[in-house]
C-alpha cells in the first residue's frame, strides 16, 4: 500500500502558515518514514492544484494520500471532483489542518492521522 503527504501551504503567504518550517516538517515526515513519498504545493484548490491532483492521483499504485494543510472539511469539497476525474475514491483522502501551528505540532498532528 502505498500513501503520500503533500503539505498545501496558501501560496506561504498565509500568516497561518508562518509559525513553522514546512520544510522541516515534511523533512521529519521523511525521516520517520510516515509515507512513501512527500510533497509541498502552493496552493492545491487552484486549476493547476486540480490538475496536480488528477494527474497525481490516477497513479494506480497510490492507496492512500494526507494533505496537511487547511481543514479537512473544506478540503474534502475542493478536492473531491478532482479525485473522482482521477478514479481515486476521496475516502482515501484524508485532510489534516496544520494551520498556525508550530513545526512540532504540525509534525505530531499529521504523524496522529496517519497513525490512526
Ligand atoms: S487547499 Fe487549503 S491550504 Fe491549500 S491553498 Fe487552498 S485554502 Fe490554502
Amino acid at each position: 500500500m502505498k500513501k503520500g503527504l503533500i503539505l498545501c501551504v496558501c501560496q506561504g503567504t498565509c500568516p497561518s502558515f508562518h509559525k513553522m518550517d514546512v520544510f522541516e516538517v515534511l523533512n521529519k515526515v521523511r525521516r520517520d518514514k510516515l509515507v512513501n513519498f512527500v510533497s509541498l504545493h502552493p496552493q492545491l484548490c487552484a486549476d493547476d492544484g486540480d490538475q496536480y491532483l488528477k494527474l497525481l492521483l490516477a497513479n494506480k499504485d497510490i492507496d492512500k494520500i494526507y494533505v496537511a494543510g487547511c481543514d479537512p472539511a473544506m478540503q474534502k469539497k475542493m478536492y473531491k471532483d478532482a479525485m473522482k476525474e482521477a478514479g481515486f475514491d476521496p475516502e482515501n483522502h484524508k485532510g489534516v489542518d496544520i494551520r498556525n501551528m508550530s513545526t512540532d505540532e504540525a509534525f505530531d498532528s499529521i504523524r496522529k492521522i496517519i497513525n490512526e
